[in-house]
């Protein structure tokens, strides 16, 4: 039986960004040690890890000093080189494991991993060139969402195409080796499941949560979703069965189409904590990166239950434009809760926090965490009350 590692250990996380911080947050709480590796310095996640190493992903000497110093090794996006955590998994377990990671960080090989165990997944074919795109198209209809196979998400790297004639000018934009072409879904909403799951095969979940995108971005989370609870039921069956099959040990995020006819459709996955799940930190009796925590250290998963209703916003660069936002006004609320992540610089479309709103009703959330939103951005509050 493999130990459990207990408090007081050192955990260590590859990529330095808000997921990390989350995670470093949770994990200092429960009284472990964080090591953070990333290419950057004064990080998100490096401001609260007891140490931030800055180094390549590539720079394979510099990983290896890293995973000797920890007991436990994690990831918080993607994007890690397969090589960066098989250099890791030489001196200690890395959870999920790359092979997790190496199947979601792809399009195509997710895709048809999840097709292949039988699970529900949006209708897609690999395309290789422009010849494989128009044959496509005829075959599948449009529109459909052109993607790159790789490095993909918050729907960089794909195009929607509207008719077999636009196919060239769709390839060239992509410029990419291999991309996977989607059937367009004209779905009802966005739902999403974030599971643990721990050493054991214990499993927990969280949601569905509704989400809504604005630029392909996730822009509002809501918790419940507001869906039938057999939907609710089958999404969660779905997530379980990812986690499952992939074996994960860790969080997993699984987002999906809820089609107007009533069937899910698996989108995408992450297998990692997800900004869908941030509410979770103030309206679930244990949030998501707790269960990151506790799943990969080995030690019995903490209770998803959900406390109260609840709505997140997220807060992009955007909100900067007019200046420093009005946190006063945006915290009249007591029901709000202010996260950011102490990033210098508010970029257009960059996460910089997000707002959660705890109400008796989901609705309600929703509508008071948009109102607080708008009342932060400089002058753009008049007449607007929190509420
Ligand atoms: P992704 O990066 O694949 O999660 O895509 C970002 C967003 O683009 C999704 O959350 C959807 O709102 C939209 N989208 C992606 N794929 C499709 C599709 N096949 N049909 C309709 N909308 C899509």
């Amino acid at each position: 039986m493999t130990r459990p590692i207990l408090p007081g250990a050192t955990l260590g996380m590859l990529g330095s960004g808000q997921l990390g911080r989350m995670f470093a947050i949770a994990a200092r709480r429960l009284g472990y040690r964080v090591h953070v590796l990333s290419p950057d310095t004064n990080t998100p996640t490096g401001q609260v890890a007891d140490l931030e190493i800055c180094a390549d992903y590539h720079d394979l000497d510099r990983v290896a000093e890293f995973a000797r110093s920890v007991d436990v090794v994690s990831f918080e996006f993607e994007n890690v080189p397969a090589e960066t955590t098989e250099i890791c998994q030489r001196y200690c377990p890395v959870r999920p494991a790359g092979s997790v990671l190496f199947t979601s960080q792809n399009r195509l090989r997710e895709k048809t991993f999840l097709r292949d165990a039988g699970l529900p997944v949006t209708p897609f074919v690999a395309v290789r060139s422009v010849e494989d795109l128009t044959t496509a198209l005829q075959q599948q209809g449009t529109p459909a969402v052109l993607k790159t196979a790789d490095w993909g998400y918050d729907g960089k790297g794909q195009v929607v195409v509207r008719s077999v004639a636009d196919a060239g000018a769709a390839w060239s934009t992509l410029n990419v080796p291999q991309a996977i072409l989607e059937k367009f879904i004209d779905f009802e909403c966005e739902l999403s499941v974030v599971a643990a799951r721990g050493l054991d095969g214990e499993f927990v979940s969280y949601g569905p949560m509704g989400n809504s995108h604005s630029h392909h971005i996730l822009d509002i989370s809501i918790c419940p979703a507001v869906i039938p609870a057999a939907v609710a039921a089958e999404a969660i069956a779905i997530s379980r069965a990812v986690l499952e099959k992939l074996d994960v040990v860790g969080v997993m995020c699984v987002e999906f189409f809820l089609t107007k006819s009533g069937q899910l459709l698996i989108n995408e996955t992450a297998p990692r904590p997800h900004n869908s799940g941030h509410l979770t930190i103030d309206a679930h009796v244990t949030c998501q990166f707790e269960q990151q925590v506790r799943a990969i250290c080995g030690l019995p998963l903490g209770s998803s239950e959900l406390r109260s209703p609840s709505a997140m916003a997220n807060l992009l660069g955007d909100v900067w434009e007019g200046g420093e936002p009005d946190w006063v006004a945006a915290l009249k609320h007591s029901n709000l809760k202010l996260h950011l992540y102490g990033k210098q610089e508010a970029r257009a479309g960059r996460k910089m926090g997000h707002l959660t709103v705890l109400a008796d009703q989901v609705q309600a959330a929703e509508q008071i965490v948009r109102a607080a939103r708008t009342t932060l951005k400089r002058g753009s509050n008049i007449g607007n009350d929190v509420g």
